[in-house]
């Protein structure tokens, strides 16, 4: 599958893992936003949020989860932001489900 982020999973594209287990994947994002940006994913390929099903309900828990988990980990006690840009008009530009956790500075509302 010519998928970015599975290759990432799979370890046939570099990336900075952050984190790592049977159903999620976290790296760092190549082009950061924020002094901390992550992107944790699915290992399952599902497109977008928009095509999860109610089998990926569990999985879609378990991946903010995973983000507050690294929140932590990453100091993030401030306070941090977590994103799903989801299909043209969300913003997403990899069609692999994914959640960004920025932190690091003070984020501003809305969003672009
Ligand atoms: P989105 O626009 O929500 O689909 O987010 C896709 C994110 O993937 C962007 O923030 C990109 O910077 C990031 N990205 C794209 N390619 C890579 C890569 N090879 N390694 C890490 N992050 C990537
Ligand atoms: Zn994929």
């Amino acid at each position: 599958m010519d998928c970015i982020f599975c290759k990432i999973i799979a370890g046939t594209i570099p990336s900075a893992k952050a984190y790592e287990d049977d159903q999620t994947y976290a790296f760092a994002d190549i082009d950061p936003k924020a002094p901390v940006h992550l992107l944790i994913v699915p290992k399952k390929h599902i497109p977008s949020l928009a095509e999860a099903d109610a089998g990926d309900t569990a999985v879609l828990g378990h991946l903010h989860a995973v983000a507050r988990k690294l929140a932590t980990e990453h100091n993030l006690s401030a306070g941090y932001r977590t994103v799903i840009n989801t299909g043209p008009d969300g913003g997403q530009t990899v069609s692999h489900l994914h959640v960004h956790l920025l932190g690091g500075r003070q984020m501003h509302w809305p969003p672009g």
